[in-house]
């Protein structure tokens, strides 16, 4: 079988058939590749777009050019990052509370300033535990808390609307 024989006949074109759909295969496999590992890593869809166009405009070596250019985190290890950044200025700013008026070192379960009196913290109308501000119930002793409105009368049935009309 000479070589020109051999192209021209059924069995290369099986071959190169076979061929064409192997690389046409990859081929996509590299552009999905590539779709997933960019949205990994880019929040802007519309370069998430190009990355793919990229990779498929150009293939086989698309996907290459892409890995160049990429981000070099994912978004979540990104994001992760943000909060325990956060998570530990908040630490932070918490170990170091301090009196609003003079700025004496206070600790958290303090009513008032030992150095210049002002008042920190509600207390417990039942407990008398330190509250804080947006708490809606104690957390020592589960009674409800009232927002502390200047003025306003203290709704009737709950714990401590008894305690100040019997004081
Ligand atoms: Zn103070
Ligand atoms: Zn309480």
């Amino acid at each position: 079988m000479t070589l020109a024989s051999f192209i021209s006949s059924g069995t290369s074109h099986a071959v190169i058939n076979g061929f064409a759909f192997f690389a046409f295969v990859v081929w996509l496999c590299l552009g999905y590749w590539t779709y997933k590992d960019a949205r990994r890593r880019i929040e802007d869809p519309l370069l998430i777009g190009l990355s793919v166009l990229v990779a498929l405009v150009i293939p086989f070596i698309g996907p290459f050019i892409y890995m160049l250019f990429r981000p070099p985190e994912y978004l979540e290890d990104v994001r992760e990052r943000e909060l325990e950044i956060k998570a530990m200025e908040e630490r932070i700013s918490a170990a170091d509370l301090r009196c609003p008026v003079c700025h004496a070192e206070v600790d958290s379960g303090y009513l008032v300033c030992p150095v210049c009196t002002t008042k920190l913290k509600q207390a417990c109308a039942s407990c008398g535990s330190p509250l804080e501000p947006i708490w809606q119930v104690c957390p020592f002793c589960e009674a409800p808390i009232e927002p502390a409105v200047p003025g306003a009368p203290p709704a009737l049935g709950t714990r401590r609307a008894r305690r100040t009309s019997r004081r």
